[in-house]
């Protein structure tokens, strides 16, 4: 019996990915279902190679000889009632956190690859996956990194989580350039090939404070049992230090690939297609982060130890910030600003799902405002 994978986001660069690990793994996974927002001809001719009967798109309409769940609510539709085994979340955005809760709230396994389910709805993820107890495998190099160092160990033995991060494409970028880097120069990442939303991130290192606040619900830590370090080589993914000070590190070529398979598979490993890893071709490097090159990582490790209020919006803030940059409204260097003035009118913890949208849409307007 093959694991049936729903994908929601199969169009983008983890579903493109997760694909052809499913097509890797013929005797332990299949596709029962394909979902998108907008790129609807390029879902159809992945249901036609794929020969995959189910697709789930807010922005279409019915296709003889197949069946859509289609409107506003598409997703989270597909996630209540669908016939699947594992769900796949890597559509971008806030869209992301409906289908996950319907999925955690049948007792469902979801693997994750959508950071605003947990940097938005962190507090409800949890309740809904104490009280449903359904099953959770993060999508995230660093976060499948730390989930492989610590299967063998009970969650008291581990005393500190260690991110790696790149550095994104501006690390070097002499200080008193970084305000006026250019798309060109912020969109080429030294070790990822990803969209153009979240290598920006990576630039402000805005990804890795997600990480960090992904990471805090994931594993139960602290924010202080939480640190960043630069490792220029996205070879070591992650790590984790325990109790005696044993210190633990996943290593790998980057390749997503490798995270996806272990997640799809239930935190299980088998033979894949990513290369193996020569550790003699470079050294490894650890170094502490420079927080004056990167002010809105800052911002937002600040909103995560404020209030998950502060968590939406700093996320909701970013989109529209990093977007207004894309476009060439507004400078790199005001990016953060942005994120600062908006993330300042929030306070409080969120409840429910509708204090989440509430509290985006309201961030989303003010950011806008402060781009004007
Ligand atoms: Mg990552």
């Amino acid at each position: 019996m093959t694991k049936r994978v729903a994908i929601l986001g199969s169009t983008g660069s983890v579903g493109r990915q997760t694909l052809s690990v499913i097509a890797d793994n013929p005797d332990r996974l299949s596709v029962c279902a394909l979902g998108c927002r907008n790129r609807v001809d390029d879902m159809m001719s992945e249901a036609v190679r794929f020969g995959v009967k189910n697709m789930v798109c807010p922005n279409m309409q019915q296709v003889d000889g197949f069946n859509c769940f289609t409107g506003e609510h598409a997703m989270r539709d597909y996630a209540a009632y669908g016939d699947y085994d594992v769900l796949v979340v890597s559509v971008v955005g806030i869209a992301g956190l409906a289908p996950t809760l319907a999925a955690i709230q049948r007792g469902k396994t979801v693997c994750l690859a959508n950071k605003e389910t947990l940097v938005c709805g962190g507090p409800l993820v949890c309740d809904a996956l104490a009280t449903a107890g359904g099953q959770f495998f993060p999508i995230d190099s660093e976060h499948s990194a730390i989930m492989q160092c610590i299967s063998a160990s009970p969650a008291q033995d581990v005393k500190r989580i260690i991110l790696t991060a790149s550095g994104g494409a501006l690390r070097d970028m002499p200080l008193a350039d970084l305000s006026y880097a250019v798309k060109e120069d912020v969109l080429r990442h030294p070790n990822w090939s990803m969209g153009d939303k979240i290598t920006v991130d990576c630039a402000t290192m805005v990804n890795k404070g997600f990480e960090v606040i992904e990471a805090h619900y994931l594993f139960a830590k602290a924010w202080d049992d939480i640190d960043i370090l630069l490792h220029r080589q996205s070879i070591v993914h992650s790590m984790v230090q325990f109790a005696d000070n044993s210190v633990m590190a996943q290593m790998a070529v980057p390749d997503m690939r490798l995270p996806i398979q272990y997640a799809l598979l239930g935190a299980k490993r088998a033979p894949s297609m990513v290369a193996e890893l020569d550790l003699t071709l470079q050294p490894l490097t650890f170094e502490q982060v420079d927080i004056a090159r990167y002010p809105a990582l800052e911002v937002v490790l600040q909103a995560a130890r404020r209030s998950s209020a502060q968590c939406v919006a700093v996320n909701a803030a970013d989109e529209v910030a990093v977007d207004a940059f894309l476009q060439g409204h507004i400078e790199y260097g005001r990016i953060h600003t942005i994120l600062r003035q908006t993330t300042e009118h929030f306070d409080g913890e969120i409840r429910d799902y509708l204090d989440v949208t509430r509290i985006d849409r309201e961030a989303r307007r003010l950011a806008k405002e402060g781009i004007c």
